[in-house]
């Protein structure tokens, strides 16, 4: 490969198109697009690529910019961020492609092709059956302006294709290294459905250029579209860009990532309860190692560390359980008011008091936000639990009869206003000659909470204050009489 020379005045896009939601595909495409401009001090773009109008639609384009925003992956220029390079949507800049198309037909590299479909298919079925590459035959190639106005008057359907003379084309992948094409074996290919209409390959070649990107940085799935694009753009008498292809990334079945292995959108993983932080931290991952042990990082950090010849060439795999690591590190991270603001919306109308607590007891063990939902419903509401929860493995029913009242009295012996674990935990030491730990604690614990795995009883006792303990424990006592 080249010396990689410092990049200077960088300018990078994410090119997405609304036609679907923001994937983690697209996600990791825009964060290395971004550690990308920010390690070299350069420009992020985002630039909507809406030019195919049946498939497009707004409700994508807004699942896309706020997912970016959540993780903080925020754009320099693109909608809503108005710099000189805009308009930033394909379907705001149709004069610009109109012009291009019009440039490329004075310097007769593009024509119109009146093939209809099956002639192009069995065209295509012809060379597959001869063991060749399909590509476009070139029969329209040489129609006379007299023929092609013809053919307009009749209005006979056409393309617009672009005339890819047979060469060898070369260019130096920022992360595959050189990469080397014959682009007769592409053949002629379309680029707009006619002058108002353009497709992919030329609007993108086109935008590349007249927003002044450097780099593009995307998917190898976009790999056989380069020479496309180099091609369109020197044909317009552009200079050509760097470009850097970044490996698939797969599910755990080794298959292309899709719906099945994880959220449609970016912003399912937020409902989830998974944090940004995790996210970035995850997506960093997926196709990219700076080298050495550390696996924990901030965004902030990425700026700073972020090299494009360490991604991959290898493909990527998603790994959910190593997104949930990421996510318990992060979660610990918080701050128990950061935190408990977090875990708000899990319990509407909550006492903040009483939820800071529960959230300081809870915080080791959540995996995800929504966790808490389920662990510490109990701190909230009254738990649910089959009266045989309450006895003991080691123990009996008729045993619990006699400890759960008996550890009752003695709470009721600590003071309102010391009711803290340690106030707990002393009166029932006061018990230990008739009771053992776990004939006392166990009942105890699922009184408080119903479950069998929950923080120490003791510390439940206190975020929950006297009265209300008290109150569980004699309901629990109620079922074991029943
Ligand atoms: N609109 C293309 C996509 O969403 C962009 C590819 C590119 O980055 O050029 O896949």
């Amino acid at each position: 490969m080249e010396a990689f020379a410092v990049p200077k005045n960088v300018r990078v896009r994410i090119a997405p198109s609304p036609t679907g939601f923001f994937h983690v595909g697209t996600a990791r495409t825009a964060l290395f697009n971004y550690l990308f401009a920010k390690r070299y001090g350069g420009m992020f773009m985002v630039r909507i690529e809406d030019t195919d109008v049946q498939r497009s639609e707004k409700r994508f384009e807004e699942d896309i910019l706020s997912g970016l925003r959540w993780l903080g992956v925020v754009w320099d220029e693109g909608p809503g961020k108005e710099g000189n390079a805009g308009p930033y949507r394909q379907s705001e800049r149709g004069a610009i492609y109109k012009e291009h198309l019009r440039m490329l037909f004075e310097k007769g590299k593009a024509y119109y092709c009146f093939c209809t479909r099956e002639e192009l298919e069995s065209h295509k079925n012809y060379m597959l059956g001869s063991g060749l590459a399909p590509k476009y035959s070139g029969k329209c190639a040489r129609l006379t302006d007299a023929e092609v106005a013809q053919k307009q008057k009749e209005g006979i359907p056409s393309v617009i294709r672009f005339r890819a003379d047979a060469r060898r084309l070369s260019f130096t992948d920022l992360i595959k290294g050189k990469i080397e094409v014959d682009t007769g074996l592409i053949g002629d290919f379309t680029i707009a459905k006619n002058i108002e209409e353009p497709l992919y390959n030329f609007a993108a070649a086109v935008d590349d250029v007249h927003m002044r990107i450097t780099h593009v940085i995307r998917g190898e799935d976009h790999i056989s579209n380069t020479p496309k694009q180099i091609l369109i753009a020197e044909a317009l008498g552009f200079a050509s860009l760097a470009y850097g292809h970044l490996p698939l990334i797969l599910g755990p079945d080794k298959a292309k990532m899709s719906k099945r292995h994880g959220a449609t959108s970016i912003l399912e993983y937020r409902e989830r309860g998974y944090l940004p932080e995790a996210l970035v931290n995850f997506i960093a991952f997926l196709g990219w190692n700076p080298g050495g042990e550390r696996e924990m990082f901030s965004l902030g950090e990425l700026e700073k560390e972020f090299d494009i010849r360490k991604a991959h060439t290898s493909n990527a795999v998603f790994n959910i359980q190593k997104l949930d690591w990421f996510n318990a590190h992060y979660i610990r991270q918080k701050s128990t008011e950061e935190l408990a603001d977090l875990c708000a919306p899990y319990f509407p109308g909550a006492d903040a008091g009483r939820l800071k607590k529960v959230v300081a007891l809870e915080k080791e063990r959540l995996k995800k936000l929504s966790d808490i939902g389920e662990l510490a419903g109990f701190f909230f509401s009254l738990p649910e639990y089959p009266p045989d929860l309450l006895v003991w493995s080691k123990s009996t029913k008729e045993k619990m009869k006699e400890s759960l009242p008996a550890v009752s009295e003695a709470l009721k012996s600590v003071s309102e206003s010391e009711f803290t674990a340690v106030a707990v935990k002393n009166a029932l030491v006061t018990l230990a000659s008739r009771f053992t730990n776990g004939e006392m604690y166990w009942p105890l614990r699922v009184a408080l909470s119903g479950k069998e795995f929950s923080p120490g009883p003791t510390e439940i006792a206190e975020v929950l204050g006297k009265d209300e303990m008290l109150l569980r424990v004699q309901r629990a006592i109620a079922k074991l009489e029943a």
